[in-house]
């Protein structure tokens, strides 16, 4: 089980989801660089640890083959990050909303997390095309160094695993917190849609 540390206030929670090349990543960062808005990625997280350690290796075996890396080992991570984030000054939960991309991404991974996060909204971005998808990737695998997304393959079992294990995520949520954006149109008419969805969670509240 995940340590649960001393008594805790649940984070108030924006969750972005989307298969890989949605833009997850490129909406979350403009949200964290707005004031009260704090932005992680998971896979950043992952991304940041040392590869020749246990954990770094662990995150390359999976990821190069396009598979989720395993849930508890996944959320402990984490949790150790938000707290360091918290414990350093970066993160204050009490002023600022955390939007996550990248995670959870299945049940399991949301079950666990529940204790932690007060979700307001899950915005999903939804892509219909899946050749524009694997496209986004190839050019992304270009500029930045990422190996999975340098492989054809790797990108496919990634799109699969997305399919099966977290679309059920949209069911997993009450439909009061879903908000639906098209993923297919240029990143600055994707975020008018997301932030019209942000706005409106927050004067819910
Ligand atoms: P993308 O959404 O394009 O796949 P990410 O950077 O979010 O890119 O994830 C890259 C890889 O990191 C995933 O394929 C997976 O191996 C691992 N990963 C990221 N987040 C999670 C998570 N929540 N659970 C398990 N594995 C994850």
């Amino acid at each position: 089980m995940v340590d649960m540390g001393e008594e805790h206030k649940r984070i108030r929670t924006i969750l972005v989801l989307g298969a890989p090349g949605s833009g997850k990543g490129t909406q979350g960062r403009i949200m964290g660089a707005i004031p009260g808005f704090f932005h992680l990625a998971c896979g950043d997280v992952f991304r940041s640890l040392d590869t020749t350690s246990e954990l770094g290796s662990t995150f390359l075996q999976y990821s190069s083959q396009g598979k989720l890396v395993p849930d508890q080992f996944t959320i402990q991570l984490w949790l150790d990050h938000i707290r360091g984030r918290e414990q350093t000054g970066d993160f204050r939960p009490d002023e600022e909303i955390l939007v996550l991309d990248g995670i959870p991404r299945n049940r399991a991974q949301a079950e666990m997390m529940s204790d932690y996060i007060d979700v307001i909204r899950l915005i999903f971005l939804e892509a219909a095309d899946q050749s524009q998808l694997v496209e986004r990737l190839r050019r992304r695998a270009l500029h930045e160094n990422r190996l999975d997304d340098a492989s054809e393959s790797v990108i496919r079992q990634r799109l699969l695993e997305y399919e099966s294990q977290t679309t059920p995520l949209l069911d997993y949520y009450s439909s009061d917190v879903l908000g639906r954006v098209d993923a297919g149109w240029q990143p600055i008419d994707v975020l008018r849609d997301v932030i019209e969805i942000v706005q409106e969670a927050l004067s819910g509240q």
